[in-house]
C-alpha cells in the first residue's frame, strides 16, 4: 500500500548485475510514479518521496465511514493518457452519473452553458441560460464581425476571449472555469498553454463559427476510478515493480562521473539517471547545480494555494440537493463568495453514493460533497478549519437553500497546489527542457510543464521516461 512500501536501498554502487541501470525518481506524485512504472520494465528504479505517502495531489482520506478523494477527483476522458494508465494497472473506469454543473450568478444557480473555456458551443443555449446580461449577450452575438485576432505572440486566455466576446464572458465564464482547473486568473494564464485549441481556432477567424462547427461527441468528457482517483498511485506503488522510499526528502542532486549523486537525509545515493518529478519550487532547488538557468526559470513559476473541504451529510437532510439533478456549481470571482466551486460527489459518482450507504456512525446513509477555495494570490491556507467550514456551509446554504449539518468534515490544504502558466509558459518550458536534455540521464516531469490535468501530467512523465531511455 502507499506509504508502507519503504525499502532502504543498500546498494551504493550504480550498476546492477546484467547491466540494468539504476534510476532514482524524485517525487512520488502521479508524475514520478508513472515515470517509475515505465522505466521499471528494464531499470532498477527507486522513488524517493518526501511525505509519508505517495500520490501527491491524488489522495484518499477517510471521512466518516468512507474513503473519498480530497485532492483530484476526476480526469479528462478525451485525452487518452489517464484512462490508459488506469487500465494498465488493472483499475476500472467510471464516468460521471450526472455531468451537469451550474453557475452561481446573481444569487441564482443557472445552467452552465456548454463552452470551450468560455467560448460558447451554442449561442442560443448561452442566451437561454441567463448567465449574461442583455448587453453581454449582444457583445457575444457581434463576435463573428470582429476581425481575426492577432496571435503572433502569446496572450492571456482572458485577453483572447475578452477581445472577441467581451469582458462579461471572461468574468462570468472563463474565470470560474479557469479557477476550477488552474486556480488561476483569466487575464494572466497563457492561452497557448491552457487552450491551444482556441488559439488555433481564433487564428482562422470567428470563434463562434469555429465552435459551432466542432463535431458533437458523445464520448464522456470525464472519467473517474471507482474507489477514487487516489487508487491510481496506490496501485502503481503496490505493483512491486519499483521500490518506494517515503519520508525521503531529497536535498541536492550533483554529478558523479557519468551518473548522479542524490543527497537524501544525510545519505548519498548514486544513480545512472535521475527523474525530477517534484513541484516547480522544489525542482528549482534540486536542479540548481546541474541546470542553473532551468532552475531559475522553475523558481519563477508561481503557484496557487487551494483548499478542499469535504463534508459527509445525512442523506435524509441533503435530499433536496439530490433533487436539483446537478453535479455541483462554479462561482465567478466577481460574486465575492468564500468558495469557488462545489462538487456534489454523491451525484457525480455512483461509487461515492454507494460508499456512503450505511457509512454513518449509526448505519445511516451519508452523502459526500466538497467545496474548493483559493485562487492565485488568495491567502486561503491561513484561514482556520472552522472558518473554511463555516464559510463553505454558508455559501452552500445561500446557493441551494439547503442548510447542512455535516456529521464529518475534512479540510485538506494544498500549499502550492496548482502551478500558474503565465503568458509565455510554453517558451519557458522549452528553455527548461533544452537545458535538461543536454544532461544525459536527467529528465523532468510533472504539473509544472505540459498541463496540470492528470492525463497531461502522465504524458509528461512518459516523455521523461522515454528521454532517459533515449540517452542510454
Ligand atoms: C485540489 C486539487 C484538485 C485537483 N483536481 C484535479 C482533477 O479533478 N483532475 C485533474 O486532472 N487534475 C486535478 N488536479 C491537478 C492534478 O491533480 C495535479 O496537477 C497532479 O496530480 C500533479 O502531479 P505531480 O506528480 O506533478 O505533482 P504532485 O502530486 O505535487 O507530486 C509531487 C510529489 O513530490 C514530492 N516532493 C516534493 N519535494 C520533494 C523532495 N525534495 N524530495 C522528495 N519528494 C518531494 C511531494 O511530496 C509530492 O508527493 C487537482 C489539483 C489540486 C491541488
Amino acid at each position: 500500500m502507499a506509504g508502507s512500501t519503504a525499502s532502504r536501498s543498500t546498494d551504493g554502487g550504480r550498476r546492477y548485475a546484467g547491466g540494468v541501470k539504476k534510476v532514482l525518481v524524485i517525487g512520488g506524485g502521479i508524475a514520478g510514479l508513472t515515470a517509475a512504472w515505465d522505466l521499471s520494465v528494464d531499470h532498477d528504479v527507486t522513488v524517493l518521496e518526501a511525505s509519508d505517502r505517495v500520490g501527491g495531489k491524488l489522495r484518499l482520506e477517510k471521512v466518516a465511514g468512507a474513503r473519498v478523494d480530497v485532492g483530484a477527483e476526476a480526469m479528462l476522458n478525451r485525452r487518452p493518457e489517464g484512462v490508459a494508465l488506469a487500465r494498465e494497472v488493472g483499475l476500472a473506469i467510471e464516468h460521471p452519473a450526472i455531468a451537469s454543473s451550474r453557475l452561481w450568478v446573481g444569487d441564482e444557480l443557472k445552467p452552465l452553458p456548454r463552452s470551450l473555456m468560455g467560448v460558447p458551443l451554442d449561442v442560443s443555449e448561452l442566451a437561454a441560460s441567463g448567465v449574461l446580461s442583455p448587453a453581454g449577450m449582444e457583445r457575444v452575438l457581434a463576435e463573428p464581425d470582429i476581425a481575426p485576432s492577432d496571435l503572433t505572440a502569446d496572450v492571456s486566455v482572458g485577453a483572447l476571449v475578452g477581445e472577441r466576446f467581451g469582458d462579461e464572458v471572461v468574468d462570468r465564464l472563463v474565470e470560474p472555469l479557469l479557477g476550477g482547473v488552474y486556480a488561476g486568473r483569466a487575464r494572466e494564464i497563457s492561452a497557448r498553454a491552457a487552450v491551444p485549441q482556441l488559439v488555433a481556432m481564433a487564428a482562422r477567424g470567428s470563434l463562434t463559427a469555429a465552435a459551432a462547427a466542432l463535431p458533437v461527441s458523445d464520448v464522456p468528457v470525464f472519467a473517474g476510478i471507482p474507489g477514487g482517483m487516489g487508487r491510481l498511485p496506490e496501485a502503481l506503488a503496490s505493483s512491486a515493480r519499483f521500490a518506494v522510499r517515503t519520508g525521503a526528502s531529497v536535498e541536492r542532486i550533483s554529478r558523479a562521473g557519468s551518473g548522479f549523486r542524490v543527497h537524501v537525509d544525510g545519505e548519498l545515493l548514486e544513480a545512472d539517471a535521475v527523474v525530477v518529478a517534484t513541484q516547480a519550487a522544489p525542482s528549482a532547488v534540486l536542479l540548481m547545480d546541474l541546470v542553473p538557468d532551468a532552475a531559475a526559470a522553475l523558481a519563477r513559476i508561481e503557484s496557487a494555494d487551494v483548499v478542499v473541504v469535504t463534508f459527509a451529510v445525512r442523506e435524509v437532510e441533503a435530499r433536496p440537493l439530490l433533487e436539483l439533478g446537478a453535479s455541483g456549481f462554479l462561482v465567478p470571482p466577481g460574486e465575492r463568495r468564500a468558495i469557488k466551486a462545489s462538487t456534489w460527489s454523491f451525484a457525480k459518482w455512483d461509487w461515492v453514493r454507494a460508499a456512503g450507504r450505511g457509512a454513518g456512525a449509526y448505519g445511516e446513509d451519508l452523502l459526500y460533497l466538497r467545496t474548493s477555495l483559493g485562487r492565485h494570490r488568495e491567502r486561503v491556507l491561513q484561514l482556520t478549519d472552522h472558518h473554511l467550514e463555516v464559510g463553505s456551509l454558508a455559501d452552500l446554504h445561500a446557493a441551494t437553500g439547503v442548510r447542512l449539518e455535516p456529521v464529518a468534515t475534512h479540510v485538506q490544504r494544498w500549499q502550492a497546489g496548482l502551478p500558474q502558466y503565465a503568458v509565455g509558459h510554453l517558451d519557458v518550458v522549452a528553455g527548461i527542457r533544452a537545458e535538461v536534455e543536454a544532461v544525459p540521464g536527467l529528465a523532468v516531469c510533472g504539473a509544472a510543464y505540459d498541463g496540470v490535468g492528470i492525463p497531461a501530467v502522465i504524458g509528461s512523465a512518459r516523455r521523461a521516461a522515454a528521454q532517459v531511455r533515449s540517452a542510454e
